[in-house]
């Protein structure tokens, strides 16, 4: 049973999982640690978690799960920053938005341990303690890697711990995974960076008109394109393999569309157009969006889904 739960980074998912906590499972207790003191500080005021420690040792100390809610990149110096405090018993898990090489790090970095790593896919471009909001992860996936030959029971504890927090578990291979989110999450991305860096470039020859005109479709890039750039440094570098692979089919894919356009080969384009527009469609009918101008995106709802 999991009574006590240790979040490591108070950012924007680990201040979710906090108020989601303590707003679905009041009785389970929480306790958390940010890096940086002025983190601490604003989670402390906001009540992200039930106790704001000065350690990592200190968070972990009485869990019986620790989710590390930090970078991808930073996930091995954090789990050995609380190695030697954390309990025999306790179950080790993650947020982190690529998952093969996340769950080698936290293998090498705590080998004594369970590791149950999870992607919950859910975000916003927003980060920081300020950022985060109870109802983030309701009706969203939350993807979990165990290995193997991982325990039963720890696994559905954890899966039971998600969707109290209003997620859909789904169990898969982290490399699986990997492919899935390098097409889903980091490819689109990675274009809105490439976009809104070609138009900001673009900007010094045409004196400011490419923001100044900005149409909606650019708009909803820089959306994407304003998410943090460390953690997004730290996907692409983690998930190297998979996102090369997509972005290679990408560029072929790109390649053939400039050509159509040289050739005037209206039909290509049309046929493309009608396909993807299909695939919209269900998009919105499986409930992952909806129709509502600015696809029902208020204040808080801004999602990435990544
Ligand atoms: P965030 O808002 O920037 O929060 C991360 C926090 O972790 C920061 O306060 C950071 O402090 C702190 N931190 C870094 N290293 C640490 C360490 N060793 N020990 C303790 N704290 C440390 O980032 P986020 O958006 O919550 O992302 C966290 C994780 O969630 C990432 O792995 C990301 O891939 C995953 N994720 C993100 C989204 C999304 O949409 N944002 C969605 C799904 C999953 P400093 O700023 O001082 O480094």
């Amino acid at each position: 049973m999991i009574q006590c739960v240790a979040i490591i980074g108070l950012g924007l998912l680990g201040g979710s999982v906090g108020l989601a906590l303590q707003e679905s499972l009041p009785q389970v207790a929480t306790t958390g640690y940010d890096a940086d003191p002025s983190v601490r500080e604003q989670a402390a005021e906001r009540g992200l978690v039930g106790t704001v420690c000065a350690s990592a040792a200190e968070a972990v100390k009485h869990a019986d799960l620790v989710i590390l809610c930090v970078p991808v990149g930073a996930m091995e110096a954090a789990a050995r920053e609380m190695a030697h405090a954390l309990p025999q018993h306790a179950i080790v898990s993650d947020v982190g938005s690529s998952k093969a090489t996340v769950g080698e790090a936290l293998g090498r970095a705590l080998p004594d341990h369970l590791v149950i790593p999870a992607h919950p896919v859910a975000g916003t471009e927003r980060s920081g303690p300020d950022a985060g909001f109870a109802s983030l992860f309701r009706n969203r996936w939350c993807i979990l890697t165990p290995a193997p030959d991982a325990p039963e029971q720890a696994v559905a504890d954890v899966s039971a711990l998600w969707e109290s927090l209003g997620a859909t578990v789904e169990i898969m291979d982290p490399v699986h995974h990997d492919r899935v989110l390098a097409v889903t999450s980091h490819l689109p991305h990675l274009i809105a960076y490439t976009i809104v860096g070609t138009a900001s470039d673009l900007e010094e020859v045409t004196r400011g008109e490419v923001i100044k005109y900005s149409a909606g479709g650019f708009r909803d890039f820089t959306r994407i394109a304003a998410s943090d750039p460390t953690m997004w440094r730290d996907v692409f570098l983690a998930n190297r393999e998979a996102v090369l692979e997509m972005l290679g089919r990408f560029t072929e894919d790109l390649t053939a569309l400039q050509r159509a356009i040289r050739n005037s080969d209206g039909d290509t384009l049309f046929d493309l157009f009608t396909r993807t527009r299909a695939i919209r469609r269900s998009i919105v009918e499986q409930g992952q969006d909806d129709e509502r101008a600015d696809f029902g995106r208020s204040d808080h709802a801004i999602d990435n889904r990544d």
